[in-house]
């Protein structure tokens, strides 16, 4: 009788996918964040923001209903346009309070 040859499936080796073995998967968070628009002509495209931010320590509630302890101001441009602004936005540092 012949001897019967395992035949041995054979598997995809060698090749790795994914990440890396040992590396964490991260949990991450999904946040929508609001961009600062022209009111000239709607782009969201902004220059640098210019030296320093302004600054006021002010608690509140801001649009969204979330909790703030600061205001601050920063100078830009738009860069589609040209259009100057200050784009206004409302923090919680919590190292602040
Ligand atoms: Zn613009």
């Amino acid at each position: 009788m012949a001897k019967k040859k395992a035949a041995k499936a054979k598997r995809a080796t060698g090749r790795k996918r994914g990440r890396p073995a040992g590396a964490k998967n991260k949990q991450r968070d999904v946040v929508p964040g609001a961009l600062t628009r022209c009111k000239m002509c709607g782009s969201t495209d902004r220059h640098k923001y210019e030296g320093e931010p302004r600054v006021m320590l002010s608690a509140g509630v801001d649009q969204d209903g979330n909790d703030y302890n600061v205001i601050s101001w920063r100078r830009t441009s738009c860069a589609t346009c040209g259009q100057y602004r200050v784009d206004q936005f409302f923090e919680m540092r919590p190292e602040l309070e």
